[in-house]
This record gives structure tokens, sequence and C-alpha cells, in this order.
């Protein structure tokens, strides 16, 4: 089968390789039906993820059908229409039993799928305890719709969750790249009084603008006196914090009002300041991390019901065997990319 391969730093590979079998009792494989680029693949591609192993399958955003189960599956039968959850966790460990799955302390647990086992960016995937790992895909659901479900749309619905969004509130959020209009319409849901959005792209400004007009937008120059003129207590009472540029963490705080709760997900290139003196008083919260991914299921329940459509995000499509292109255009930010889907061949 085809999979596209991390061969070294800077050089990926679409290389022919075997099918994937099972190897644990909690195994299933997956053959992919539609895949997508994250910016996580491109870290990988430059050698900023250690742990990705040189040889694997990348890819790690995927919807299929099921093919093969182990013997210890049983919520899963062969044919079921399945969206794959970026992490690997087993759902027995302390954290996993506490909904921490992104903290589960199995050995296998974790960010595994296209970083140190073979992802999905190919025609087939092993995914590891896929009773935690796969969520079945709800009759009417098509696969673009659930495309993002496991990962970056995970991501925003936790986000959103964590920050404890409610009616009265003005959430700023900062960055409108996939996984910032993800938490967007996570956000959308909870219904704010008011929600401001902070890009530095026209491009992307324009996108938010056309597809949710009932959303304010700035630039992160103008960012904390629009945030001031249209909050009522002197900032935002909700930020949560996407873009991981050289400046928005600071943008973050500096934009909230006290007592707010400010949600970092942005994954960042360097360390960040905390400036505790500059803050002081503040009493701000702040809440950092990676998506605990399980609320799948939920979040295909609010796509059955027409609450969530990602479905715009997907401005690309190409074949699998033309996946280097798709990489060259999704990296260069032309084209008004947003998300690129990827089709395998089909069988
Ligand atoms: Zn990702
Ligand atoms: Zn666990």
């Amino acid at each position: 089968m085809l999979a596209y391969t991390y061969v070294e730093k800077g050089r990926f590979e679409l290389c022919e390789k075997p099918r994937p079998q099972l190897i644990d009792p909690r195994d299933a494989i997956v053959r992919v039906t539609l895949g997508s680029i994250c910016t996580s693949d491109l870290h990988i591609k430059h050698g900023s993820v250690p742990r990705a192993v040189p040889g694997i399958t990348v890819g790690h955003e995927m919807v299929g059908v099921v093919e093969q189960v182990g013997s210890a599956i049983t919520s899963l039968s062969p044919g079921n229409r399945v969206v794959v959850n970026v992490e690997t966790f087993c759902g027995e460990c302390f954290f996993c039993r506490h909904g921490y799955v992104n903290n589960c302390t199995d050995p296998h647990g974790g960010w595994a799928l296209g970083c140190r086992i073979d992802g999905g960016q190919a025609e087939y995937v092993r995914v590891p305890y896929a009773d935690c790992g796969l969520t079945l895909i709800p009759d009417g659901v098509s696969d673009e719709q659930a495309l993002f479900v496991g990962d970056i749309l995970a991501t925003g619905f936790w986000a959103t969750r964590i920050s404890e969004v409610s009616p009265d509130d003005t959430v700023l959020i900062i960055g409108a790249g996939p996984t910032g209009i993800c938490t967007l319409l996570c956000t959308l849901l909870k219904a704010p009084r008011r929600i401001i959005v902070c890009e530095k792209s026209p491009e992307r400004l324009q996108f938010v603008r056309e597809h949710y007009p009932q959303v304010l937008v700035t630039t992160p120059d103008g960012c904390p006196a629009f945030v001031k003129s249209h909050s009522e207590h002197g900032g935002a009472d909700v930020v949560i914090e996407v873009a991981g540029g050289d400046d928005t963490f600071r943008l973050a705080w500096e934009c909230a009002r006290p007592n707010a709760i400010v949600t970092v997900v942005a994954l960042y290139d360097k360390p960040q300041v905390l400036p505790l003196p500059d803050m002081y008083g503040k009493n701000l919260t702040f809440k950092t991390g990676g998506v605990d991914g399980c609320d799948c299921a939920e979040i295909l329940r609010l796509i059955a019901e027409g609450q969530i459509d990602t479905t715009p995000l997907i401005t690309h499509r190409f074949p699998l065997d033309r996946i280097d292109e798709a990489y060259r255009l999704f990296e260069s930010k032309s084209d008004g990319v947003i998300k690129v889907a990827i089709e395998p061949p089909s069988r």
C-alpha cells in the first residue's frame, strides 16, 4: 500500500509498504477513506518533534472503515465507519478514568499515531486500543464532516469546555488558523454575548468575516484597544490563545479582564515569560496543555444535528499519490488554504 513516510529530517516520501497487521487483541485495522495534514506533521518534517521515529508513516487526522478487529474488541466490527483519535489512550489508568486522556500513563499512550507508530497518510492504519481510539460516525455524517473530529475539532471543543464560557462573556480567540476556527465553532455553541477573533493574516480574517459574520475581528496591533472598547469590564472575560506566535501569550493575558480565565492551547517554539509582578492583582486563572480528546462521540452528535460544520475549512482536495503537492500548498499557506483533504485510492 502507499504510505507517506518520514524518511529523515526535512524529507517525507510516498513509499510502498506492506499493509499493517493486528499486533494486540485491542488493535483494529482501519481502511483510511479520508485524511488530512496537520501543522504537527510539518513539525515532524522539520525535525522539531524529537520523539518522531524516522521510517514511520505520518498522519494523525483521518476517518475510515474498520477492516479487522482484535479479539478483545467488542464495540466495533468490520464495516463500521469511524473517526480515528490523534491520541492513543488505554481508558483504564488514573488519568484516563478522569477524562485526562492526554496524560494516559500507558507506555503506548499519548500522540503515537503518525509520530512513534505508523499513522494514516496511507491506505490502511493500525489503531491501538481501538475501543478508545475509534469513534463510530453516525449515519448521515459524511467523511468530510467528520474529518477533523479526532484532532483539531477535539482540541477546539476541549479548549472551549475548560474555558467555562458563560452567556454574559466576551470571549477573545487569538488565532484563526484551523484550530482557532474549530475553537470559534465550539465557542459559538456556548452563545456568549460577544466573540472577538484576533488574527494577523488578512485572508484568514476575511474567511472569518465571510463565514461567521456575527463575530468581531481585529488584528494583533489593534487588539488590546479593540477588546477594551468592546467589553464591559476592561477586557475579555475569557481569552483562548490558539496562535502560538512570538507575542501572542503576552497579548492573551494583557487583553484579559481581572479574574478572567486565560486558556493556552497554542504550542510555542520557545519558552514564554510569565511576568507575575506585571499581572499582580489581576488574579488571572491560566489553563494550559494538550487536548483531552475524549468528547468525540458528543462532537459527532453535534455535527449530526447540524450544530457544528467544519467542511468550509476544507479548501483543497488531493489524491494520496499527489500528497507532496498537498504538503507544499499547506506549508506555503498560499491560495487561501486552510485545510487539505487527502483521498486514498478507493477499493
Ligand atoms: Zn494534529
Ligand atoms: Zn490511560
